[in-house]
């Protein structure tokens, strides 16, 4: 066989493993090679672990788009990566009902639970239980300390890609401090501070711009407002001027649309979750809510 031959028969060969190996990766397998398999509970959680892991990690979302993780329970099909995951990134105060069984159900000792929820200052209003307000992520301040105990999560479960996840976790964090000056800057130039939500997920983000939600259509999310709360409603509406009601993509806007006509308002969508086109990213979706929200209130 003369060399020639012999070296296009070899890069040939060469080619044939590389491309077996590409086929043999992908995204929805079940350990994408030498990742760290994370699972977060909702949207904005797994946008944050991507963020602070990058390459070295492989994240699934519990709670699928287009779901409320009020009322969500997942199937056991979903927990499964559970088994083989090394840190589960979740709120805590009781907002993932189902992740207690699941860590058990897991048989996976190892397992690192994060609540990212530990540490900051919980709001009682809109809570249930006892347990506290769940909607944490939504004030992009708070947002930082959930990053910052990813981060420190990912590195007890990864000691080696120690400095990659601090860069990554201190670039992100610079993002989210410039998106707060961005949504103060927006915000100062409300000529209303006065809202009505959907349900009470926007009570961090009232509380550090300074806006107030004066009701909300649905008290406990997925329960529809009675004919004598939906009368409450409207009286605060006209009362406070709001020119739009607030849904969310996760819920049927029926009473929010019913409240706007009684009130002459329109009805618009914050969206507290994501996970969708255009909204992939917390980011994203943050800047979505500022433009909503400045529709009804600038
Ligand atoms: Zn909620």
């Amino acid at each position: 066989m003369s060399g020639k031959k012999y070296a296009a028969i070899s890069i040939m060969l060469a080619l044939a493993i590389l491309l077996g190996a590409c086929a043999r990766t992908s995204p929805t397998a079940p350990a994408e090679h030498g990742k760290m398999l994370v699972v977060a509970s909702i949207n904005p959680l797994a946008d944050f672990a991507r963020q602070v892991g990058g390459d070295r990690v492989q994240v699934e979302t519990v709670v699928p788009p287009g779901a409320s993780p009020h009322t969500y329970e997942p199937k056991p099909s979903q927990l499964k990566a559970l088994s083989r995951a090394k840190v589960l990134v979740l709120v805590g105060l009781g907002f993932e009902f189902w992740a207690d069984k699941a860590v058990s159900a897991s048989g996976n000792p190892d397992l690192i639970v994060v609540r990212t929820s530990n540490g900051l200052k919980i709001l009682q209003q809109g809570g249930g239980e006892g347990s506290g307000n769940p909607h944490i992520w939504l004030d992009p301040i708070n947002a930082i300390h959930q990053v910052e105990m990813i981060r420190d999560a990912f590195v007890r479960a990864d000691p080696q890609g120690k400095e990659v996840y601090i860069a990554n976790a201190e670039e992100y964090i610079g993002k989210l401090k410039a998106l707060d000056k961005e949504i103060r800057k927006e915000v100062s130039g409300f000529s209303t501070r006065k809202f009505i939500a959907f349900h009470p997920a926007w009570v961090y983000f009232a509380r550090r711009y300074d806006l107030e939600q004066v009701a909300v259509v649905e008290r406990t999310p997925g329960r529809e407002p009675s004919p004598a709360e939906i009368a409450r409603i409207v009286q605060a509406a006209r009362k406070a001027g709001v020119r739009a009601i607030f849904a969310e993509p996760q819920f049927s806007p029926k009473a929010a649309r019913v409240i706007a006509q009684e009130c002459g308002a329109q009805v618009l969508f914050l969206d507290p979750i994501g996970g969708v086109k255009s909204r992939e990213t917390y980011i994203d979706l943050m800047h979505y809510n500022l433009e909503q929200m400045a529709k009804a209130m600038k």
